[in-house]
C-alpha cells in the first residue's frame, strides 16, 4: 500500500498530474522526514542511559507500521512495541529485526508458538500466564530462553500483577524454565493531566515494587514506566527506557506539555475534488437536506467519507483547506463523499487537492482540532483512518 513519492508542488497542477497516485481519490500522507525528526528530538531529550521504544501498535497509529518501524529505528529508536502477536508478525514479515515487545496479554498455544517462532517478546501479566508461557515452550521443546517483560499494575487497573506482589511474581518467573526477564514495567493512568498527584503515587508504587525485587537479590536489566506524556512531563519517570507512541507521530498528549520539545505532525489526510457545480438558493444538500443553500452557491464534491474514517458527526461543522484557504463542508458527510461550499473559489477545478488534516499555505487543521470538536482524543482520530485509504510516504 505504501509508495514513495515526493510531495507534489501544490501550485503546479501539471507537475502534480505526473505522479502515479494522481488517480487516488483520497489518501493518508505520511511525512517520514517529520517522523524521523520527532524521534531524534525525543532521543536528544532523553539522557544517554534511556532507550526509546517506539510504540507502533494499531498499524503505527494508522500511519502504516512497517514503513514507520523502519524509519524510527533508523532515526534512533531501539525497539518497538505492538499490542498483538499478528502486529508483531507483520513487522517481522516486513523485514524488521529489532526487538518487538507485545504490550497486550498472550495466552493461547498459537500465540505462544508464534512468539517463539517470530522471536517476539511477550508481556507477562500474572503468575498463571507466566506458567502457561513456560509450559508451552517446554512442551514444544523450545531450546533457548525467550526474553519476557513483567507487567505490574501500579494504578491503571488494566494489565499486570498488583505492585504489592512484585517480589513474589518476579521471583516465580525467574525460577521458570525458558523465560529470561528482560524488563519490569508499568503504565501510567494520568500522565497527561496537569495535576501530577496520581502519577506521583504510581511512581512511588513502582519504586516500592523495584525495592521489593532488589531485596530478593534479583537484578532487572531494564525498568520502564513512561508513555509520551510522562516522557515529556518528568525526566524522573524515564528509567532505562520510555515507550512513546503519540509523540513520535508529532502530536502532544496535552497542551501543557507543548513547550517541552518541538514536534512535527506526521500524518496529513487528503482527497481530491471530483465534481464542481452551481446550485440555486434554497437547494438542499446531501442526505436529510441538513444544509439548505442560503443563496446561489458553488459547491464541490470530494471523494472521501465516513467509510474512510472521516467522522460523520463532523457533518456541517468541518472545515477543510483548499488553495490555502479554509472552506466549509456542508450537509451530511456520506459514506464515500463530502460536499464543500467553494463559492470563494469560482475557478476551482476537478482534481484539485483538499487537505482535511494537515497544512496548506498558512493554514493548518490538526487531529487535535478534530478531537476537540468531537470531545475525544487525538489518538482516536489517528487510529480511525481505514485501509481503503492508501498510505503515501513523502520524504
Ligand atoms: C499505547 C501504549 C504506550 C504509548 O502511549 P502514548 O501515549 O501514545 O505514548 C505506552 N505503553 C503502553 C503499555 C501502551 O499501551
Amino acid at each position: 500500500m505504501f509508495s514513495s513519492k515526493q510531495t507534489p508542488s501544490f501550485a503546479d497542477s501539471q507537475e502534480r498530474d505526473t505522479y502515479a497516485w494522481f488517480s487516488q481519490r483520497a489518501w493518508v500522507e505520511i511525512d517520514l522526514g517529520a517522523l524521523s525528526y520527532n524521534v531524534k528530538q525525543l532521543v536528544i531529550f532523553l539522557s544517554s542511559r534511556t532507550q526509546l521504544m517506539a510504540v507502533v501498535k494499531a498499524d503505527a497509529y494508522g500511519h502504516g507500521s512497517v514503513t514507520v518501524a523502519k524509519t524510527v529505528l533508523e532515526a534512533g529508536a531501539s525497539c518497538l512495541g505492538v499490542a498483538t502477536v499478528p502486529e508483531g508478525i507483520q513487522l517481522r514479515e516486513g523485514g524488521i529485526k529489532a526487538p518487538i515487545l507485545i504490550l497486550g496479554a498472550t495466552h493461547t498455544l498459537e500465540q505462544i508458538h508464534a512468539i517463539a517462532q517470530w522471536k517476539l517478546q511477550p508481556t507477562l501479566c500474572s503468575p498463571k500466564q507466566a506458567l502457561e508461557v513456560s509450559n508451552t515452550l517446554e512442551a514444544i521443546n523450545y531450546n533457548s530462553p525467550i526474553p519476557v517483560h513483567i507487567k505490574l499494575d501500579t494504578g491503571m487497573s488494566r494489565l499486570g500483577t498488583n505492585w504489592q506482589e512484585a517480589g513474589d511474581f518476579v521471583q516465580l518467573v525467574q525460577g521458570l524454565p525458558h523465560l529470561d526477564i528482560a524488563s519490569v514495567y508499568s503504565h501510567l493512568a494520568t500522565a497527561d493531566s496537569p495535576d501530577p498527584a496520581i502519577m506521583q503515587q504510581q511512581h512511588n508504587r513502582f519504586e516500592q515494587a523495584i525495592a521489593q525485587i532488589k531485596a530478593r537479590g534479583i537484578k532487572i536489566p531494564s525498568l520502564h514506566l513512561a508513555n509520551s506524556a510522562a516522557t515529556l512531563a518528568d525526566p524522573k519517570l524515564h528509567y532505562d527506557m520510555v515507550r512513546a507512541g503519540l509523540a513520535i507521530y508529532g502530536l502532544y498528549p496535552a497542551t501543557h506539555l507543548e513547550n517541552k520539545i518541538k514536534l512535527q505532525p506526521v500524518l496529513q489526510l487528503k482527497a481530491r475534488v471530483t465534481h464542481v457545480k452551481t446550485i440555486a438558493a434554497g437547494t438542499g444538500v446531501s442526505y436529510g437536506h441538513q444544509f439548505i443553500a442560503p443563496r446561489e452557491m458553488r459547491i464541490a464534491v470530494v471523494g472521501i467519507g465516513y467509510a474512510d474514517g472521516v467522522p460523520r458527526s463532523l457533518s456541517n461543522q468541518m472545515q477543510v483547506l483548499l488553495r490555502g484557504q479554509r472552506v466549509h463542508q456542508i450537509g451530511t458527510i456520506t459514506m464515500d463523499q463530502i460536499m464543500l461550499d467553494v463559492s470563494s473559489i469560482p475557478d476551482l477545478q476537478e482534481g484539485e487537492i483538499v487537505t482535511l488534516l494537515g497544512e496548506q499555505g498558512q493554514e493548518q487543521i490538526s487531529a487535535d482540532d478534530w478531537a476537540n470538536q468531537l470531545n475525544t482524543i487525538s489518538w482516536e482520530i489517528l487510529c480511525a483512518f481505514k485501509h481503503r485509504l492508501p498510505r503515501v510516504a513523502v520524504i
